[in-house]
């Protein structure tokens, strides 16, 4: 049995298996207690307006402190927080914060879009609408002002996406489709519902000056959703000459490293003035 050894010497008592299956042990238990606990905070990464370099919002990230484990990626903590329905309270959590953030920047004369990452099972709450109804009523906001990010596969569930998706328009909140190019939909089905925004995934972004084929996909990407009046973002520009490149190409809006990484709240604003 394993002692309070910390994470360096682990694998010194235990299989790789073992471990990992300690490690998933921890955070799944250990998330119960996050929220209460404050180990949970969000860093805002700015979105800008390709051709003039202007920040006109971010999108919430979440991270997570873990007293022992340290920082954990929420690409690891948040497939758990799904398995073990926890993803509901962190959900509202996230809205909650990220809106009450946004209209701190609003009173400060910040009128930035805030952007929220949203798991398809939060999607699926009966309460989902009316959580986020009434946290923008409780904070002020306007609602143009929140974009939900959802990816590709909410869209799985047709019906029920259109109607959440279609609530949520009239509620007039904007939809975005997060890392699209990894699942299967197309811009043409993406058109039939009320989403305002594509986000192209980093791994696109990745090949675009190396490789043609994905050049000439992301080209294509870019007209197809001008033409259907989307705004396409660019997600991990990471060089200038990926920017240039988008920009030549007509893609209006994007985010990155090149412009920045994730900020705490308070170093925003020297970013945008
Ligand atoms: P995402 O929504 O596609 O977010 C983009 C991810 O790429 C973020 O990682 C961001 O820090 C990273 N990134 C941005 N620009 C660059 C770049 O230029 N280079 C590189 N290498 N990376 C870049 P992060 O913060 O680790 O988040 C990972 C994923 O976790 C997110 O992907 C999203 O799917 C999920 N996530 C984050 N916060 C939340 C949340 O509050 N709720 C839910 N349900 N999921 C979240
Ligand atoms: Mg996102
Ligand atoms: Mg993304
Ligand atoms: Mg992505």
């Amino acid at each position: 049995k394993v002692k309070d050894s910390g994470k360096n010497n682990y694998h010194v008592f235990m299989t790789d298996d073992a471990a990992l299956i300690e490690r998933k042990r921890r955070i799944e238990f250990g998330l119960k207690e996050a929220l209460s606990r404050n180990e949970l905070y969000l860093l805002y990464q700015p979105k800008v307006d390709l051709s003039t370099g202007i920040i006109y919002g971010t999108e919430a990230l979440i991270r997570w402190k873990h007293p022992l484990l340290g920082e954990v990626s929420p690409t690891e903590f948040i497939p758990i927080a799904e398995e073990s329905g926890i993803i509901h309270d962190i959900g509202y959590w996230v809205v909650f914060e990220a809106i009450r953030q946004n209209k701190i920047w609003h009173d400060a004369g910040i009128c930035i879009d805030i952007a929220v990452n949203v798991s398809a099972l939060q999607y699926e709450d009966p309460f989902f609408i009316e959580r986020i109804k009434q946290t923008l009523l409780h904070h002020d906001l306007d609602p143009k002002y929140l974009i939900i990010e959802v990816t590709e596969s909410v869209m799985q569930n047709v019906e029920h996406s259109n109607r959440v998706i279609k609530e949520l328009h009239d509620l007039g909140v904007k939809i975005a489709i997060d890392d699209f190019g990894t699942g299967y939909s197309s811009l043409s089905v993406l058109n039939n519902v009320f989403i305002d925004i594509v986000k192209i995934d980093k791994s696109f972004i990745d090949g675009i000056l190396t490789k043609e084929n994905t050049a000439s996909l992301v080209k294509t990407i870019i007209q197809m959703g001008k033409s259907l009046n989307f705004h396409i973002v660019a997600e991990g520009i990471e060089t200038e000459e990926q920017a240039e490149f988008l920009k030549i190409n007509e893609c209006s809006f994007g985010q990155g490293y090149l412009f920045s990484r994730p900020l705490l709240p308070t170093d925003l604003p020297k970013k945008v003035t």
